[in-house]
């Protein structure tokens, strides 16, 4: 190659550059822009390195999030695997644009590249075929809404850059340009036969090398101003993940030292959001894996999680530069609510904040913080929200739970069960027994209660309950958006359970053990709490407890707030298989269904089809005789559900379950003059009612 074609095609590259680079950077400057515009996240996001880098080598390198689907997350893997190989071809292009005899020193020389690139430039068309299969011949539910002419571009894009890049390659071969020996690169060896070795091929090997470069420019530039921006921004994402108590939800501080300007009442204007939830609407790929799972979008709700990402991204991106110009100018900016955009308000209502959404993003969106924002700033700013909602958060306000019952009767499911009430300045029972509103008050949600008791003092645990000291957890609040009632709440309990000596605390309810383990430390309230499936478990284990196995056939519903929020999986299943043969669901783990209940749909109409009768069916079809459960809330929204599709199914809380093996055992146990298996109820009748 001349001197002076080296020359010239160095400054056609430098214009390219030019060129395209500032488009990309452009964009970029305004992205940062607005990320910087962000509010702080509220938690903490730049501890547990080490955690955060094994999520990038996980759900990033190894692409694990999307190889729950197996054909899907191959067509990703291949085309992102073959991407980070190819990296390097980009170099070696530019320095074969500006001097068609040189290559990259040592890798453009290594056979053994040449075979990588040749098999993962296969391996990249593979994937952009599955990719047109699943998109025009499958075409699955989830990508509903998704712009899919945008994807298709995209596609064409990505078949574009490695064909040149292939043809490219074969064309050198027949120039004998290679530095390899071409036997390595067989595909572009075998290609190189359509080449001949003359004028022509020295004029293609041009236009090949410059369309290649072009395309992977013109890519570049155009990935920040499409959903492609995720290519960017998701491995960010990926880092800046929640890595513990996920069911936490960040607190609004209310205190006095926070200056006015800097409070924040969840999401009202674009300036609302925080910098996490910018970016998390900027790596969203519009794959609909969230719309898959969600139980509100599967029963025909307006929610979708992935339209509400994409909202909110529309909304930033069309508010955002205004919010900025309005800062410049030193105006303030006065834009319309992020909720009015695209039915946001109607969909924030519709979550059940079961985080399935949250669990199968394969970018680690958090797409519950952004409903619940949305909510905060409903009901705390506008005084807005569904009117059914109203009686229970008065009725958490005035009556300290939402059933609305006096406190007084806090403990009437105790009756006769001979459970200590600790009595201010008594000393402390090794393990505090919170029992939850619904456990307090509902009549099905009581048993579970009366069995624990039974199974704890079976069992010789020295516990107590607060009885009419116990107030609701505020959960219900904090989850409908009412974050000033929950903090109340979360302040009063902690001085209760703090000044009662208390420890060690075993809850029932899978709401009140994510709000005491996960959010009461950030109100000063540190505990060891324990869900009631966990001690059990550990007591059948210890050999405290001794049930009797019987053959009814059991299915356990894993309730969102213990399996997906808080990993607690094994110890409900243990306690199952102790007392009856299981029978897993379809959807189980932490791949579960809601029943319904969460983010304070216990008290909300449902719009549709009930999420409840939906996982009863999944339930009734495995045949089991008996629907297992581990919360006070599914015990209700289950039951409910058995009772309207008339199935034939027995709803128990797997405590309940246990308490009668334990009893037939030691029935069995005395009929035939064996010593009791388990240890002897405490003998404390003082304080005990
Ligand atoms: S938390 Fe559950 S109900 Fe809410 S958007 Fe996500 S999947 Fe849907
Ligand atoms: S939010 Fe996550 S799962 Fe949902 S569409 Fe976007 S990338 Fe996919």
């Amino acid at each position: 190659m001349s001197a002076g074609a080296s020359i010239a095609s160095g400054l056609g590259l430098l214009a390219a550059f030019a060129l395209f680079g500032g488009i990309f950077t452009r964009r970029a400057r305004l992205l940062v822009r607005l990320i910087r515009m962000g509010r702080p996240s509220g938690i903490e996001r730049a501890d547990d390195v080490p955690d955060r880098l094994r999520q990038e080598a996980v759900v990033v390198l190894g692409q694990r999030k999307l190889f729950q689907k197996l054909v899907p997350g191959l067509m990703h893997a291949f085309i992102f695997w073959g991407f980070m190989v190819l990296l390097p071809t980009i170099v070696i292009a530019m320095i074969g644009i500006v001097d068609r005899d040189s290559t990259l020193p040592w890798l453009g020389h290594q056979g053994w590249f040449a075979l990588l690139v040749d098999v993962f430039v296969v391996l990249v068309l593979v994937g952009v075929a599955i990719a047109l299969y699943i998109r025009k011949v499958v075409k699955p539910n989830r990508f509903e809404g998704s712009h899919l002419g945008e994807a298709d571009l995209i596609l064409a894009w990505i078949t574009g850059i490695v064909t040149t890049l292939l043809l490219w390659h074969a064309a050198r071969i027949a120039l004998g340009l290679n530095e390899y020996d071409a036997g390595w690169a067989p595909l572009a060896n075998a290609l190189s036969g359509i080449f001949g070795d003359g004028d022509v091929t020295e004029a293609l090997e041009r236009v090949l090398v410059w369309a290649h470069l072009l395309l992977i420019l013109g890519f570049l530039a155009y990935l920040p101003h499409s959903k492609h921006l995720h290519i960017f921004t998701a491995a960010v994402n990926v880092y800046f993940a929640r890595t513990r108590a996920r069911g936490r939800l960040e607190p609004l501080r209310f205190d006095e030292d926070v200056p006015e300007e800097e409070m924040r009442f969840g999401i009202g204007t674009v300036e609302d959001l925080t910098w996490k939830q910018m970016v998390d609407s900027m790596s969203c790929t519009e794959c609909g894996r969230c719309q898959e799972v969600c139980p509100a979008w599967a029963t025909g709700k307006t929610l979708s999680p992935k339209l509400v990402i994409m909202g909110v991204r529309d909304h930033l991106f069309a508010e955002g530069p205004l919010a900025l110009a309005a800062r410049e100018s030193g105006e303030a900016y006065d834009g319309p609510p992020v909720a009015a955009t695209d039915d946001l308000e109607a969909m924030a209502w519709d979550c059940v904040t079961c985080g399935a959404c949250v669990r199968e993003c394969p970018v680690n969106i958090e797409h519950v913080d952004h409903i619940l924002d949305l909510r905060r700033h409903l009901v705390m700013v506008e005084s807005r929200f569904p009117s059914e909602a109203e009686p229970m958060l008065r009725d958490v306000e005035r009556q300290s739970n939402p059933w609305g019952n006096p406190q007084a009767e806090r403990a009437a499911w105790a009756d006769g069960l001979g459970v200590r009430v600790l009595q201010p300045g008594e000393p402390a029972p090794e393990v505090l027994y919170w029992v939850g509103c619904a456990a307090s008050f509902d009549e099905r949600a009581r048993t579970s209660a009366q069995s624990t008791a039974k199974l704890l003092q079976a069992a010789g645990v020295d516990f107590a309950i607060l009885g009419p000291r116990e107030a609701c957890n505020g959960d219900p609040a904090r989850r409908m958006g009412n974050e000033y009632v929950f903090q109340a709440y979360a302040q009063q309990n902690v001085e209760t359970l703090d000044d009662a000596g208390v420890r060690k605390i075993v809850a029932s309810c899978p709401h009140c053990f994510n709000t005491l383990a996960n959010e009461y430390p950030d109100f000063g309230g540190n505990y060891e709490v324990v869900h009631h499936t966990e001690m059990l478990a550990e007591l059948v284990r210890e050999g405290r407890l001794a049930p009797a196995a019987t053959e009814q056939t059991i299915t356990y519903h894993d309730s969102c707030y213990l399996a997906r929020h808080n990993d607690v999986l094994d110890q409900p299943r243990e306690l199952a298989a102790a007392v009856g043969r299981p029978i897993e669901m379809e959807r189980s783990g932490k791949r579960t269904f809601c029943c319904g209940a969460g983010g304070a749909h216990m008290w909300m109409e449902e719009r549709a089809k009930p999420i409840n009768e939906e996982r009863v069916r999944e339930a009734a079809a495995t045949g089991a005789e008996t629907l297992a459960v581990a919360c006070p809330f599914c015990t209700v929204m289950l039951d409910d559900g058995v009772q309207s599709t008339g199935a034939d199914m027995r709803v128990a809380d797997v405590a309940t379950l246990l308490a009668e093996a334990v009893e037939a055992s030691t029935a069995d146990a005395s009929a035939n003059g064996r010593p009791r298996p388990a240890a002897q109820p405490p003998d404390d009748g003082e304080a005990e009612r």
